[in-house]
């Protein structure tokens, strides 16, 4: 593990823990996340629907081991999760009430291992950025009572540096989200103007720590490394096609890639007219071609309005 600082969470004091650095004392208040004191878990499942590298062939046994915390610092207008990631109107300090049960380290360590014992192909770590100090904690615990499963880290890669720091050998496989691209979309659509900056400097992090993906060739299923998430979004707002120029130039085209066709306008897309519709078919057809011509091998790609259909490795080398 790293011997960089752990990066600490004390409910009693201002929390700056991801890059909102919104000051919240999550003792007495929501952060902006929507999270307080207490890490938040809306569902743990074996989840069918992920790639087909992290939820093996389906249908199929297994699945993914997911565990989806609640509330997130990137809350985007257009979120499709958005009862986990915002809550419903409730009544406490910051309006919303996250949905799910409150979770101690202890906990945590048990649901994981409960999700190993169930026969999860991993454990999937799901938007858990806001919580980092207590998940690091579980996951040093579970390692020791047995954990054996590859551990996932599913994220927006809005997070800091810092913390993924103190995840270093904790996390096998990184599958960080590059949502945006574009500033002006970043703030538009998630109040994050420097999310293109933070999202790129997590991602390098996230690849010194653990390469390209590695996969077992018996299973399918990935062991290690690096593969990102690209939502292309209607008239590709976020700007996949400079997403994947960087990756090229940055990280290389051996950088597993998934290209993610399942957008469709919920939670507050409808106040952004532009895209209050689906993603179109020649929309994600350009994408695929960009992908190809920049000579990315590794990834999947889905069918346009599909959340759960993956065409793994859209060209073998
Ligand atoms: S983790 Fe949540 S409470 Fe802490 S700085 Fe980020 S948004 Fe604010």
């Amino acid at each position: 593990m790293s011997g960089a600082a752990v990066p600490s969470f004390d409910p009693t004091r201002p929390c700056r823990l991801c890059p909102r650095a919104c000051n919240a004392v999550r003792g007495q208040e929501a952060g902006f996340c929507g999270a307080g004191a207490a890490v938040r878990v809306a569902l743990a499942q074996l989840h069918p629907g992920e790639e087909p590298f992290l939820s093996g062939p389906q249908p199929g046994p297994g699945g993914s081991g997911a565990i989806f915390f609640s509330g997130c610092a990137l809350r985007c207008v257009y979120c499709q999760n958005h009862e986990i990631s915002f809550g419903l109107p409730g009544p406490d300090v910051s309006g919303q009430a996250l949905p799910g049960h409150d979770c101690s380290v202890d906990d945590l360590t048990a649901l994981m291992l409960e999700l190993q014992l169930c026969g999860a192909h991993n454990i999937n770590l799901v938007t858990a950025a806001h919580y980092t100090p207590q998940v690091r904690a579980a996951l040093i615990q579970a390692r020791a009572n047995g954990l054996r499963l590859p551990v996932v880290w599913n994220t927006s890669a809005y997070e800091t540096v810092d913390a993924l720091l103190s995840l270093e050998g904790l996390v096998d496989i990184y599958l960080p989200d590059l949502r945006y691209m574009d500033a002006r979309a970043a703030a538009r659509y998630s109040a994050a103007p420097d999310y293109p900056r933070i999202a790129t400097h997590a991602i390098l992090e996230m690849q010194r720590q653990v390469g390209a993906l590695v996969i077992d060739e018996a299973t399918g299923l990935a062991t290690r490394g690096l593969a990102v998430r690209l939502l292309l979004l209607p008239g590709d707002a976020g700007r996949v096609d400079l997403a994947l120029a960087w990756i090229a130039d940055t990280l290389g085209t051996e950088t597993a890639v998934s290209l993610m066709g399942q957008y469709y306008p919920a939670h507050r897309a409808a106040h952004h007219p532009e895209i209050n519709r689906g993603v179109t078919r020649a929309e994600y057809a350009a994408a695929r071609r960009t992908l190809e011509e920049l000579g990315f091998w590794r990834g999947c790609v889905q069918e346009v309005g599909s959340s759960a259909d993956w065409t793994p490795d859209f060209r073998q080398k």
